[in-house]
């Protein structure tokens, strides 16, 4: 049983310190949101009034929060400076490569041992224990940060030093917006020519142009397993969480000179979506655009 402080807990740090409680660990949670800090004492967790106070006698710090500001502030402002330099801090929010290596480099400055470990898989995973977590840390530090992500995770994957987890986790994000939008293409174009859905699926997805959009996540209600299209495309992974991931993406790809010219383009047509107010849709509604039937969203 390890003495865990774990910050952040909406909508998937609320699952996921949950999971940690459920394990036998002793969670002291912390979030700005009382709503949220009730969910998680509701869950086996305790409260603390801070995230100083939550990190002072802990072995292992783990936040999840919105963005790369709140993960600099909260480091600077409260973990570096309140908990024991033997704890093992882990962020697994999903932030920019740049702010990821800034507070990696200043927990090693400070004695801590850091890694950036964000997670692919929603808030139904992130309830399950089953997210994927891809990790940036030294290798040694590696060992020790799966044991503590076990409780939450399906699989743990070393990418490499700090700021690899972030950089997988945008470039397979930035690889999913681009390929949904040429899935939803595809099955607008197939639609105009008279092929039905179904058996265009079936024979895309033992086709080349097979790829997890397709067969796993098809955007045509009806066709394929179970996805957010049968549902009106509620749940799911929004298309604002897309879009934030395609920015991060862009933003390092401006940082390292990376060309990322489809990149680009699935920000902006994912930015367009969104401006006509589907933000809260999942992002495989996007095919509503290319059909040019936006108003069968609404
Ligand atoms: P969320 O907004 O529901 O939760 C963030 C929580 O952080 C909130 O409860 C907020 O009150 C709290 N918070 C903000 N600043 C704080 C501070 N200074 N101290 C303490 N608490 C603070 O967001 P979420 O959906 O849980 O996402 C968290 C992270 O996970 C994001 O980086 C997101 O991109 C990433 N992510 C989300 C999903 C998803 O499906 N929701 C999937 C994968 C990754």
């Amino acid at each position: 049983m390890a003495r865990i402080a774990f910050i952040g807990l909406g909508n998937m740090g609320g699952g996921m310190a949950a999971n940690q409680a459920k394990a036998g660990h002793d969670v002291l949670a912390f979030d700005l949101s009382a709503t949220a800090l009730e969910r998680a004492v509701a869950a086996g967790c305790s409260a603390a009034g801070s995230a100083a106070e939550a990190v002072t006698d802990a072995e292992v710090v783990i936040t999840m929060l919105p963005a790369g500001p709140h993960v600099r502030a909260v480091y600077s402002d409260q973990i570096l400076q309140s908990a024991p330099k033997s704890a093992l801090l882990i962020d697994c929010s999903t932030i920019d490569v740049e702010s990821a290596r800034s507070v990696a480099g200043e927990a090693a400055a400070a004695g801590f041992r850091f890694a950036d470990a964000p997670v692919s898989g929603g808030v139904m995973a992130a309830e399950a224990g089953t997210l994927a977590f891809m990790v940036g840390c030294e290798a040694a530090d590696f060992p020790a940060v799966e044991t503590a992500l076990a409780p939450m995770s399906r699989a743990t994957i070393h990418a490499g030093e700090h700021g690899t987890g972030q950089a997988a986790k945008i470039c397979n994000n930035m690889l999913l917006g681009v390929s949904m939008l040429g899935t939803c293409e595809a099955f607008a174009l197939a639609e105009k020519l008279g092929l039905a859905a179904d058996r265009f699926f079936e024979i895309a997805s033992k086709s080349s142009g097979q790829c997890w959009s397709v067969t796993s996540y098809c955007p045509v209600p009806g066709v394929g397993p179970q996805t957010p299209a049968d549902r009106g495309y509620e749940g799911g992974f929004a298309t604002a969480m897309m879009l934030k991931d395609l920015k991060l993406a862009q933003d390092a790809a401006a940082k390292s000179g990376a060309a990322t010219p489809m990149g680009a383009q699935a920000e902006a047509l994912y930015a367009l979506f969104a401006a006509n107010g589907f933000a809260g849709k999942d992002f495989s509604a996007v095919i509503e655009l290319m059909r040019g039937r936006l108003g069968a969203l609404s």
